[in-house]
Parts: structure tokens; sequence; C-alpha cells
């Protein structure tokens, strides 16, 4: 499962995610992460039965965690199959199907953005 993990940093600088891998002894998969001298984001996989243990540990630490089932979304009506969103994702979110028509396996997504500005009819958005 999916999780963005925003946490402030002027509280300090413990490291939230190391801390819970070393209490917990969840691997946990960085996905990606904006840190800065205020603040942090981070996207992280964690295996589903651990999902609510990192989470409930990682609030108590002071971090705000959101569960994320579907980063992306794509409005199937304004989509043309053109396959433009498909060479620019480095997840590999999306393909054709046998006809010819866009598939998405949307719990690959690590909300890069980079498939925003490729669609040519702004078919696709991320999930806030
Ligand atoms: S946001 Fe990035 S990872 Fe997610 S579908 Fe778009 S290009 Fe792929
Ligand atoms: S780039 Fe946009 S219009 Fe083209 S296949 Fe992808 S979602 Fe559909």
């Amino acid at each position: 499962m999916k999780l963005l993990v925003t946490f402030s940093r002027k509280k300090g600088r413990e490291p939230i995610i190391a801390k819970v891998v070393l209490e917990t002894g969840v691997l946990i998969n960085v996905e990606r992460a904006y840190i800065d001298a205020m603040e942090g984001e981070v996207l992280i996989d964690v295996p589903d039965e651990d999902y609510m243990r990192i989470r409930d540990r990682m609030t108590e630490l002071g971090a705000i965690v959101s569960l994320l089932e579907h980063a992306i979304r794509r409005d199937e009506h304004e989509c043309i199959d053109c396959g433009a969103c498909v060479g620019v994702c480095p997840q590999e979110v999306f393909s054709f199907d046998e006809d010819w028509k866009i598939t998405m396996r949307d719990e690959r997504c690590v909300i890069c953005g980079k498939c925003l500005p490729a669609c040519p009819h702004d078919a696709l958005s991320l999930v806030q």
C-alpha cells in the first residue's frame, strides 16, 4: 500500500521513517521524497498487512499519513487512447490492451507528475 507521509521539521529532525523501520521491523520502500529545511513529503510503499501499524506509529511521531489507493485519475471521456502517456511514465503505469485501449496499473504510480503535461486532452489528474 502506498502512503503519503508529510511531516514538519520545525519540531526537530527526528528520522521518522528510519525510526519506524527499526521499531517495527517492517521494510519500507521509499518511492519518492521531497525534503527541505522546513518540511518533508515522502511517498512510501508498505506491505498491506502492516499498513495500520505503520500509519499509527508515524502519526504518533507527528506525521500526517494519507493512504493513496488511486494516485492518478484518467477521464475516460477525454482520453483518446493516443498513448502519449505510455512513453513518459517511468513506472509503466499505462499500457495498451489488445484493442489498443489504454489500461492503467495505478498502484504503480509514484506521483511524479510527468504524464500530466504529456496528455494532449487534459485527461489525467492527480488525486489529492
Ligand atoms: S504521475 Fe508519474 S508515475 Fe504516476 S502515472 Fe503519471 S508519469 Fe506515471
Ligand atoms: S496521453 Fe491522455 S489522451 Fe493520450 S492515452 Fe494517455 S490519458 Fe489518454
